[in-house]
C-alpha cells in the first residue's frame, strides 16, 4: 500500500475543536471550507471527517438561504 504525504494524519477541524455540530451562522468558520468561488471543498481538501463534512454542507446551504454567503461568485 502506498501512502501519500497528504494522507498523514489530517485531523478534522470540528472534531479537534470539540464542536459536534456546525453553526450555519458562523460564517467565518464556514468560509474556511469554501474555495474562492464559494463552492464547498471536497472532503479530500477540507480534511473533515464524513460526519462533519455532511454537517458542513448542510450548514453552508442554510447560510446561503439566509444570504450570509453567496451562491456563486463570478
Ligand atoms: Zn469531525
Amino acid at each position: 500500500m502506498k501512502y501519500r504525504s497528504e494522507n498523514i494524519k489530517k485531523q478534522c477541524y470540528f472534531c479537534t475543536s470539540n464542536m459536534r455540530g456546525v453553526d450555519y451562522k458562523d460564517v467565518l468558520t464556514l468560509k474556511r471550507f469554501l474555495d474562492p468561488q464559494f463552492k464547498i471543498m471536497p472532503k479530500k481538501r477540507s480534511g473533515l471527517c464524513s460526519l462533519h463534512q455532511r454537517k458542513l454542507a448542510k450548514a453552508v446551504k442554510r447560510a446561503r438561504i439566509i444570504v450570509s454567503l453567496p451562491f456563486i461568485v463570478r
